[in-house]
């Protein structure tokens, strides 16, 4: 919807009048037969109008659902005045990656769900618009690309996830020289590896991935930190250095049957190329077969819509309700659309197999929900003797993921850890080791991009401050 010629003289009642504008989006017929993009983006008449929606709460409730505080409001009204690169240069402000987050954030159940429209019309479309910011700043000029003048000192980033070039972001625009290592030799963490790109398109991480290279980020691939580069190396070479090689042991499933062939993680489909437009180049083939996806989580999400590109039947079952889907809203619709089907409060009893060795089916056993536990969530228990089946020859599990070893060499391995087996930091994410700093998957366990992005950020700052002293010195003795 656009804009009307006959706007209200006070841009706060524009909700009143103008009704959210929905993306364009592709049809489902169309988008599952491939791997591109599904949504197309406002046009600046569109993010103009839809801007102007919003009613600049005084204590805006988005800006608090919104784990970056990215500055909402302000931005919204910079973008109703057609002050696109000024509302883009504040969304740079607060995150180092504003296009991904925005394709990826599950905006639904943070920021525009807490908008104040809600219950009184549909809020604000917050996640549309920062989308169209970002892409006009990108087209326009309105990205910093240059390199800042060179500090003299230096950090190692492990890791090229989302926590990785976060934090060669903010070093690199305050003039370190800071190389990024990784074991993959594609960069990108789970932006690549795990998110499918009918939610981020390649192009657009490689995009960012470009922008910091000509800032002067080096990247390092191929390397795997404990091997090919130790600590010794690290130490030697590196004034600080940031850990953020996330938490990629996937979470199992302990039933009857797991050890079956036709069993695996969501995560081994994701990690496939898919250049065609159905899955089934890589180790795990979904043609025409029958899928089950267990979890509710985004990660299952993105193996359900996955999935259905290329397989003849998707369920998902789920041990809560359709309320209690921890996945976005918008994806949950998104997999409907394309014709995935869901089966709530049920939990695995034990996967079937056939004669030949292989998968047949689920057994799957009912579950009641309880009250509302610690973490806001209600809980759930089985429900003994209500067994049935359901047919599958490929199962995949979306449990989610166990923090990963340290690697084993010496110094990684004694760094200090919680009670729970996590990396202890301190406030400013460094940890029991002075210069070693962590953050993102790593420190919180699986957690989300923008989670992620906000600790890496603080770990920046946090390596900033640890280095000040050093860059007093360097200026002293230069003068
Ligand atoms: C399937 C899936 C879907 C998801 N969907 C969403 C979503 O829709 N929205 C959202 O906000 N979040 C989502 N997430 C979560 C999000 O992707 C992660 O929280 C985020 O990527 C973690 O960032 P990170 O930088 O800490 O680690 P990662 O992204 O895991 O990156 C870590 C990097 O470290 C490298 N590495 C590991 N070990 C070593 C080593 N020893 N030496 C060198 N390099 C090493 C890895 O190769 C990797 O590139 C999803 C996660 C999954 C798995
Ligand atoms: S809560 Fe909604 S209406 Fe209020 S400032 Fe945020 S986006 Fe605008």
């Amino acid at each position: 919807m656009s804009a009307s010629s006959s706007q209200p003289a006070d841009p706060k009642y524009a909700w009143w009048e103008l009704t959210r504008a929905a993306q364009q989006k592709r049809s489902a017929e169309e988008r599952v037969a491939d791997f591109l993009e599904i949504y197309g983006p406002y046009d600046e008449e569109t993010a103009r109008a839809q801007a102007r929606r919003c009613v600049q709460c005084p204590e805006p409730a988005c800006v608090a659902g919104c784990p970056l505080g990215n500055r909402i409001p302000e931005w919204l009204a910079l973008t109703a005045e057609g002050q696109f690169l000024e509302a883009a240069a504040l969304l740079h402000s607060t995150s180092s990656l504003p296009e991904i987050c925005a394709r990826v954030c599950p905006a639904d159940r943070k920021c525009e769900d807490m908008c104040i429209l809600n219950g009184r019309a549909e809020p604000v479309s917050i996640s549309a618009i920062e989308q169209f910011l970002n892409e006009y700043a990108f087209q326009h000029g309105g990205v910093e690309e240059a390199p800042a003048t060179p500090n003299g000192l230096k950090v190692a980033v492990i890791g090229s996830g989302p926590g990785g070039l976060t934090c060669a972001d903010v070093l690199s625009r305050r003039g370190y020289a800071v190389t990024v290592f990784d074991w993959r030799a594609t960069p990108g963490g789970l932006l690549v590896s795990g998110t499918p790109a009918f939610r981020l398109e390649r192009s657009i991480v490689e995009r960012r991935i470009t922008l910091l290279e000509a800032r002067g980020v080096v990247f390092r691939l191929g390397v795997l930190l404990g091997e090919e580069v130790g600590y010794g190396d690290l130490r030697d070479g590196f004034d600080a250095i940031f850990l953020g090689f996330g938490a990629r042991k996937p979470a199992d499933l302990e039933v009857p049957g797991r050890e079956l062939p036709g069993v695996a993680h969501v995560l081994d489909l994701l990690v496939q190329d898919h250049p065609g437009t159905a899955v089934g180049q890589g180790r795990i083939d979904v043609r025409d077969k029958r899928v089950v996806v267990i979890g509710g989580g985004d990660m299952a999400l993105a193996g359900v819509r996955t999935a259905i590109r290329g397989a003849r039947l998707v369920t998902c079952v789920y041990r809560r309700d359709e309320a209690e889907l921890p996945c976005s809203r918008r994806e949950y619709e998104n997999a409907v659309e394309e014709g995935a089907q869901f089966v709530f409060l049920v939990m695995p009893a034990a996967v079937l197999g056939d004669a030949a060795g292989g998968v047949k089916g689920l057994q799957l056993r009912r579950t009641e929900l309880g009250a509302v536990d610690a973490q806001g969530r209600r809980s759930w228990s089985e429900l003994p003797g209500t067994e049935f089946e359901i047919p599958a020859d490929l199962i995949l599990l979306a449990l989610g993921f166990a923090p990963v070893p340290l690697p084993a060499e010496h110094l990684f391995g004694s760094l200090e850890r919680n009670a729970d087996g996590s990396l202890r930091v301190d406030a400013n994410l460094m940890t029991s080791e002075p210069g070693v700093f962590a953050g993102g998957d790593l420190v919180r366990g699986p957690s989300t991009v923008l989670e992620v992005v906000r600790d890496a950020r603080r770990a920046a700052q946090g390596i900033h401050r640890f280095l000040l002293p050093r860059l007093v010195d360097l200026a002293e003795s230069a003068t």
